[in-house]
């Protein structure tokens, strides 16, 4: 993967005295993928999205993006193709929707045509000639996200780009994103949003107290966790009771939770299982197979457990 990767960590290490921010990251970002980087509060996240920006540098190991160390003067040139939305984004209030893209354009050396394209995909077109200060916080958002998209960046890096943006919002960064990566557009994407980002991540990158814990796709994730999918059954007390007696000697524990009986299913027992249930001639109002999801994930590789 490193000959094609935009971006490429080796060994990186970031510390601010006492503290390691950072303590030997390893990380390639190829184009046309998208990277959730997720971890708790404190995890090293900002920093290592600053190490790839060029903000800070590393207090050892190697961050190369497209080929140039940021922070070098050859570094400068390739500033418009490494396009940052930060986590909030700040706008000058008394200047227009397109007043403020075309100062970035400006700022981008990026063409000041064409900017409306950028407008509708965020569906401003209508707001763009209104104040900034008068745009709700879903507005400034997507400003934010228009913004990032100036220039047609080579790499993205999105620190919580639907922070405050409605479902139907949220969807449309999304197909943004998806737009871009077939482009060949890495994505880099920072979030505490889990769910949302189980079916947009091609990889995940789990940070915990500054190392990498993991970094691969969600069944990958799933598979080297040793997370088992849940088999849930909805039915009626007796039926309950005739399954706790059934499943009672079973290698794999099952418990009941709020009138639903829930049997870990290892994937290699899953038509055994089923089969079984079905035996018992059992009047069963639902059942349903349910894979370990991407909080459960994290919460196994940062040692927690999830929150109910
Ligand atoms: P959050 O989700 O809260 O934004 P994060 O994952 O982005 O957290 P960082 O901001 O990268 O975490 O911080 C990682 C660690 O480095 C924390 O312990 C933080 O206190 C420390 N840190 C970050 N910047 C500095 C700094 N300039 N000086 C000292 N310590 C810092």
């Amino acid at each position: 993967m490193t000959e094609a990767a935009c971006i490429v960590i080796k060994r990186a290490v970031k510390s601010y005295g006492d503290i390691r921010a950072l303590d030997g990251i390893d990380l390639e970002i190829p184009p046309g993928e998208c990277m959730a980087l997720v971890g708790h509060n404190g995890a090293g996240k900002t920093t290592l999205i600053k190490l790839i920006l060029g903000l800070a540098r590393p207090t050892s190991g190697t961050i190369s993006v497209m080929g140039q160390f940021p922070g070098t003067s050859g570094f400068d040139t390739l500033r418009c193709h490494i396009s940052f939305l930060p986590e909030q984004a700040i706008f000058q209030g008394s200047l227009t929707g397109r007043e403020t893209l075309t100062f970035y354009a400006r700022l981008k050396n990026a063409p000041t045509q064409g900017l409306d394209q950028l407008f509708q995909q965020v569906d401003l077109l209508e707001a763009a000639g209104r104040k900034v200060s008068t745009y709700s916080n879903g507005m400034r958002q997507r400003l934010g996200v228009a913004q990032a998209l100036i220039g047609n960046p080579r790499i993205l890096v999105l620190d919580e780009p639907t922070t405050g943006l409605d479902p139907d919002s949220r969807a449309r960064v999304y197909a943004i994103i998806e737009e871009r990566k077939a482009d060949g557009v890495a994505v880099l994407l920072s979030s505490h949003a889990l769910t949302e980002l189980e079916a947009r991540a091609d990889r995940v990158a789990i940070l915990h107290h500054g190392r990498l814990r993991a970094c691969a796709s969600i069944p990958e994730l799933r598979k080297h966790a040793g997370l088992i999918p849940e088999l849930r059954i909805k039915a009626g007390q007796e039926q309950m009771s005739a399954l706790a007696r059934h499943f009672a000697q079973c290698i794999e524990p099952c418990s009941f939770v709020n009138g639903v009986a829930v049997l870990n299913c290892p994937p290699r027992d899953k038509l055994i299982m089923l089969r079984e249930i079905l035996n018992l001639g059992l009047a069963i109002d639902d059942i349903s197979l349910a894979e370990p999801n991407l909080e459960q994930i994290f919460a196994a590789y940062t040692d927690r457990t999830p929150a109910q």
